[in-house]
């Protein structure tokens, strides 16, 4: 039953697929959200290294959001902000918290990192594990990135897994084995059939797209996503693949989200820069609603 749900799917994303090729660029707004899947949406916002204390006040002041909004909404500030953050948003918020990076271990002589349960005593639910800028910056290998999602999961943190390729892998056709290669092996000591009940979330974010200005078209982004979700069913079960949610991200902005929301396997996003603006993020957050139907 799961496996022809999920063939009349992918022929419904096909024709979703070479529909938006067709129309060109920014004309998806206003397109019916495809297949809806029962996944709550989701936004998530990366200030990276920005902002201090008084700017995470101002955003947790200036952040519009009603307490039984349809979007899961998590702002993933500095690790030191996280206190700060928590008690600055207004009491009943349905915001919730999450890291930016983890150590594996849970604790020793590890000068500058922080584990999981620190995260969840700061008050982080959620964590980014392997967000390019980490993998190209800091070394991070896909086999730190497993560690980290094994260790984030094992201490009741929900990972939040970056994969993508950089511009020259795409132009050398290699963005399935990139993705392949970087979902595979970052899952590949999680048990099966399934890690629990939705509790890996996948980012899809082209290098090339971060922090450029420049978004994947729907085209390419549902491209890349739907195989993803190939492949979680391929490494776990068709069940197991319907529940995970993924995430688009690479210079997502309140122009671009509503017609990138409109595709059936964009769950939401992850956001950079446009997330460290309350008034941009809320914007944004709108338009995801629209996306997906949720608000009219
Ligand atoms: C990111 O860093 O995860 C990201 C998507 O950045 P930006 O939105 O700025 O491209």
């Amino acid at each position: 039953m799961d496996e022809l749900r999920d063939r009349v799917e992918r022929v419904v994303r096909q024709v979703v697929l070479e529909t938006l090729s067709s129309l060109g660029p920014g004309v998806t707004a206003g397109l019916p959200a495809a297949v809806p899947a029962g996944r709550r949406p989701l936004l998530v916002a990366n200030w990276k290294m920005h902002h201090t204390a008084e700017g995470a006040r101002e955003f947790a002041r200036a952040l519009a959001i009603a307490p039984e909004c349809p979007v899961e909404v998590v702002v993933c500030p500095p690790a030191v902000l996280l206190p700060v953050l928590r008690a600055a948003l207004p009491p009943g918020s349905p915001v919730l918290l999450g890291g930016q990076n983890l150590h594996p271990e849970q604790k020793g002589a590890f000068t500058g990192e922080h584990s999981a349960a620190m995260l969840l005593d700061a008050g982080a639910r959620y964590v980014i594990v392997g967000h390019s800028e980490r993998r190209a910056l800091f070394g991070e290998d896909d086999a730190v990135v497993g560690r980290k999602i094994r260790s984030a999961l094992d201490q009741g943190l929900r990972p939040i897994l970056c994969v993508g390729e950089t511009l020259a892998q795409r132009r050398d056709g290699g963005t399935f084995r990139v993705l392949r290669t970087q979902l595979d092996l970052a899952l590949s000591g999680l048990p099966l059939p399934a890690p629990g009940p939705a509790t890996v979330v996948v980012a899809y974010e082209p290098v090339w797209a971060i922090g450029t200005g420049q978004n994947a078209t729907p085209a390419q982004a549902q491209e890349a996503m739907a195989f993803l979700r190939d492949r979680l069913a391929e490494r776990f079960s068709h069940a197991y693949a319907r529940q995970v949610r993924l995430l688009y991200g690479g210079s997502a902005s309140p122009d671009n989200v509503e017609a990138l929301s409109v595709l059936p396997d964009v769950d939401g996003f992850l956001v950079g820069g446009a997330s460290l603006d309350a008034g941009k993020f809320s914007a944004m957050l709108a338009a995801l609603q629209r996306g997906k139907g949720t608000k009219g």
